[in-house]
């Protein structure tokens, strides 16, 4: 089985001086490629490093909705200045209705790095937590997105997603679908699957239920396809085929 983490954070803290050991794991279990997310400028850089460390990691560079500051603002331009064949995406951003910073503000980051993924033509990782209505403002505002992106742990309905599909937008799926509690994902999946699905850890967060409680990990990611698998009623192989396709087309991997 080949899989693609399109979404996870290797320069966090908690992986810090045993990646090689956190990467090899995922790896035995049929992870090819990871993509790793920065959140902040600070990051760009340990990203950059990262990705030129182990063959098999990809990165975004971004800023992520919960950790704004103003000075960041004219930071994002040095988005434009990044020349790095490991640099694939602009992400991790996006807009959070249950964060204490501004809408407005998160808006103006967001359109913003719309804006430069557009002008560099490189896809979006975005997150997006209950503010689907300002995420669609701000695409109409912005327009298509060349390179498209994915709306990274999707928890919008079926409809919302038959909007953005036609923005470009793919969606991925990880921890979240193990609970296996939500008619709302299932129907989002039966219209998505299999040409709009990927598959996501965002380790160290969000661990899939049989590992509740603990650092999420890359090598994960294989509770993420049975549940999906159980979910959908396909094969654990077909649903590693559908979306590793899918990352490798939409993320431009060469792999
Ligand atoms: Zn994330």
């Amino acid at each position: 089985m080949q899989l693609v983490d399109v979404h996870c954070h290797l320069e966090s803290r908690h992986f810090s001086g045993r990646l090689d050991a956190i990467i090899d794991a995922a790896k035995q279990v049929g992870v090819i490629a990871f993509i790793t997310c920065a959140i902040v400028p600070d990051e760009w850089e340990l990203s950059q490093t990262i990705s030129h460390s182990f063959h098999e990691v990809y990165f975004a560079a971004g800023v992520h909705p919960w950790y704004i500051k103003n000075q960041y603002f004219e930071e994002l331009q040095k988005l434009y200045a990044i020349t790095d064949s490991k640099y694939i995406a602009i992400g991790e951003i996006g807009l959070d209705a249950k964060t204490d910073i501004d809408i407005a503000v998160q808006k103006n980051f967001f359109e913003e790095q719309l804006i430069i993924a557009n002008d560099l033509n490189k896809p979006v990782i975005v997150h997006c937590r209950g503010a689907f209505n300002e995420l669609i403002a701000s695409l109409k505002r912005i327009g298509k997105i060349n390179a498209g992106g994915v709306i990274h742990s999707y928890s919008g309905n079926a409809d919302i997603a038959r909007q953005l599909m036609r923005y470009g937008f793919y969606f991925s799926f990880g921890g979240a679908l193990t609970y296996r509690n939500s008619k709302k994902k299932l129907q989002v999946l039966h219209h998505i699957y299999p040409d709009h699905v990927l598959l996501e850890t965002d380790s160290p967060d969000i661990p899939p239920v049989e590992k509740s409680g603990q650092i999420n990990l890359p090598e994960n990611i294989i509770y993420v396809v049975k549940a999906m698998s159980e979910l959908i009623g396909k094969d654990e192989e077909e649903i590693a085929d559908a979306t590793t396709q899918n990352a490798k087309k939409l993320l431009n991997l060469n792999i």
